[in-house]
């Protein structure tokens, strides 16, 4: 078995990163063996156990330098947590649940810092059960303080993300990685060696976010020194964006290559190179050494084929993952949940023109669709190796043609999952698109808004307006969707009386009901946006444009504009997080700030106003689909079996005609739909009545809540 493949410590606590296992389907499905491991869950699995805290009592007794608040605070209740910390991780992992009655009790666990910021259960509309599992979060965060006491690298699912946000030396992270004094070093070498990898030629790691490029190298290290014939190759997100130019050889102490982009076609052109079978120089998108100098392979123009694979979970025991809520807000908490498997409908951007967006690189600017028969094959079997129906669709943005042909399929094939993802808040997500949507089971979708201020939206090329974005939300929310909007504040050329303006239309529409949660980030120049490409387009200077050796990401630059946007970030966080507990919607927006700060131009109702305009025109190029079933005449009676059962209704035999046969030949069941002018023209002309006398009866109403739906 040649390769083993590692996620590090540490990515995420709820489910497997999905690169492992997309990497272990395409290689099983091109004859390659490999096997995989999370060794970040394995190492937070022993920080939350009696042996974990033990451990770190033992750790605080041999240094008297870790002394602080938080510590004596662990001292103290050291046998109330030795005692509950086994009990409440088992209950987080669903296997305990009869513990929820004394979690919500005041005196079954200590409780420190994390454990006193819980929201009251009268502020939020949650069951007992899952506030239950709320507070035994924050008891695991609370714990996790502790940790972070002796061992300042450490954060919950992160390690060492300090020192890996965009360094322009490698020093730092060299310094560490050879350091390797800290706890949770050394709990890396106690979980490593608790197993022989004599039988794999090929190490290969993912590092997706900053907080994992330290534990990949500490754990590389490590097999450099235990191992020292094996293969030792780095890829992911982290990777592809921060380290393109990289010329740090000393990195090459603990690895032997370093790929860039989709990782299948590289790593499988190592496993050739281990084999001998090509050489150096026909590696594809790859780093390495040669006498001291950093060489790149790129070969990336000419075209590899390889066998697509599906994500294999086999090898990963899913009850080793913590779903911890951090937060009740129903969508915030889907990010955390247990076991979501992960799928994209596409590779790339079908967008890809938003200025601060990293559109000059591969995995955003290529876009490639999936096909959908292929997509729908995974989730067959996925489903059957995992037990697990709930999807998230990982794509940047998910196409709405792709989605509406993803989800007639799901419905045609009767396949019952759930699934959310990532989406633009496009127009073609139609109200009906929507219920489509839903009716497949779409329960979320996660959209980059980033302004609600029209002329920003216009300098960041986004390609949506405010007005787009409020109707788009309504017809996600108004099919029981959940939605999040991504924010930024701060984007070039935006002034203080723009982001009032944006600021207020957000609350507008958390008051409207639109939203269910929101982030703001601060706007960060990277240097493959195309604001770097053209700074002077956006009225900003950057001062240094040269590369670093190392890392090369985030990029210094100066708004000429003096715009002092810088001092809101707090009050906007802390606006949003009252929204999305609903409270204080009325308030004005101002008063979430600190400053003095201009009256917004947005006018009181202005999201109203939107919603409240008829805007809903048929474009006759439009099909109609019909989601139920078939549709018979009984004597005078037209019996049509809609999503939520039968309606019935007595019409002139002409009409019931054409209206039987609409339904049987746009039922999605046995097609794509039929054509709007294709229907109107074949309604009966003997009626007396006009095609649109018909669809202003209510029987037409009717029809859509049963699932008739224009797509
Ligand atoms: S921000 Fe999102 S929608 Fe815009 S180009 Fe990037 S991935 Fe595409």
């Amino acid at each position: 078995m040649p390769v083993m493949l590692i996620s590090p410590p540490f990515v995420q606590l709820n489910s497997p990163y999905s690169a492992i296992p997309y990497l272990k389907g395409v290689l099983s499905a091109n004859g390659i063996g490999c096997s995989s491991l999370d060794l970040g869950i394995a190492i937070a699995n022993r920080l939350f156990s009696v042996e974990g805290l033990n451990a770190l009592c033992e750790f605080i007794a041999s240094e008297p330098k870790f002394k602080n608040e938080d510590i004596d605070f662990f001292i103290k209740r050291k046998s109330e947590y030795l005692e509950t910390i086994e009990p409440v991780v088992s209950f987080l992992k669903d296997k305990n649940p009869s513990l929820a009655s004394k979690v919500m009790s005041l005196n079954y666990m200590p409780k420190w810092k994390m454990s006193e910021t819980a929201v009251p259960h009268d502020f939020v509309n949650t069951d007992d059960f899952e506030y239950s599992r709320y507070i035994a979060s924050l008891y695991i965060e609370d714990i996790f303080l502790f940790y972070k006491a002796v061992c300042p690298e450490y954060d919950l699912s992160k390690y060492g993300e300090k020192l890996a946000l965009s360094p322009p030396v490698f020093d730092n992270i060299y310094r560490s990685v050879v350091q390797n004094d800290d706890m949770i070093s050394k709990l890396i070498s106690e979980e490593l060696n608790k197993n022989d990898y004599s039988d794999f030629n090929i190490i290969a790691f993912t590092v997706p976010f900053p907080g994992t490029l330290l534990g990949a190298l500490k754990t590389a290290r490590w097999f450099k020194k235990n191992y020292p014939d094996k293969i030792i190759v780095l890829g992911g997100g982290y990777i592809n964006t921060e380290l393109r130019s990289l010329k740090e050889p000393k990195i090459f102490e603990f690895v032997d290559f370093i790929c860039l982009d989709d990782g299948e076609v590289p790593l499988i052109k190592i496993i050739k190179y281990s084999q001998k079978k090509i050489a150096k120089k026909d590696l594809v998108r790859t780093f390495y050494i040669e006498e001291g100098k950093v060489v790149y392979s790129d070969n990336s123009d000419i075209k590899s084929s390889f066998n697509r694979g599906t994500p294999d979970y086999s090898g990963f025991n899913m009850d080793d993952y913590v779903p911890l809520i951090e937060t009740l807000n129903p969508m915030m908490r889907l990010w955390s949940e247990r076991n979501t498997l992960k799928l994209r409908l596409a590779r790339g951007c079908y967008w890809h023109k938003c200025a601060f967006c990293d559109t000059t690189l591969p995995y955003i600017k290529n876009f490639e669709p999936e096909e959908i028969k292929n997509i729908i094959e995974d989730i067959k079997l996925m489903t059957a190796q995992t037990g697990l129906n709930t999807f998230h669709f990982t794509d940047e943005a998910i196409p709405p043609a792709l989605a509406v042909k993803l989800s007639i399929e799901l419905i045609r094939e009767k396949i019952e999952i759930t699934w959310w993802g990532n989406i633009r808040f496009d127009k073609a997500f139609t109200e009906d698109v929507c219920k489509l949507l839903y009716t497949a089971g779409c329960i979320a979708v996660v959209g980059g808004m980033e302004s609600c201020c029209d002329s920003t939206l216009k300098n960041m090329n986004k390609g949506v307006s405010v007005e787009d974005a409020v109707r788009t939300m309504y017809n996600f929310k108004s099919n029981s969707i959940l939605v999040h909007a991504y924010m930024i504040y701060g984007f070039p050329g935006e002034t203080v009386a723009d982001l009032v303006d944006s600021a207020e239309v957000l609350r507008q529409l958390f008051k409207e009901g639109l939203l269910d949660s929101a982030y703001w980030h601060r706007f960060a120049l990277t240097r493959h946006s195309e604001v770097f490409k053209y700074s002077g387009r956006f009225n900003i200077s950057v001062p240094n444009r040269e590369l670093n050796p190392f890392a090369n990401n985030d990029v210094n630059y100066i708004d000429i504009s003096g715009s002092e946007i810088d001092d809101m970030g707090n009050g906007l966080k802390k606006a949003v997080y009252n929204f999305m507990l609903g409270i204080e919607l009325d308030k004005d927006i101002r008063s979430w700030f600190d400053l003095s700060l201009p009256k917004p131009k947005i006018k009181k109702g202005f999201v109203r106003k939107i919603l409240d305009s008829n805007n809903y025109g048929v474009n006759t190029d439009r099909r109609i689909l019909w989601l139920g079933t078939e549709a018979h005449i009984r004597k005078k009676i037209i019996e049509i079996n809609g999503i939520s059962g039968k309606i019935e209704y007595e019409l002139p035999k002409d009409i019931a005609d054409w209206l039987c046969k609409l339904i049987n030949e746009s039922c999605i069941f046995s097609t794509d739909g039929v054509k709007i002018q294709v229907a109107i023209a074949s309604f009966p002309k003997t009626s007396g009545l006009g095609f649109s006398d018909f669809i202003n009866n209510e029987i037409w109403d009717d029809l859509f809540d049963a699932g008739l739906i224009i797509i």
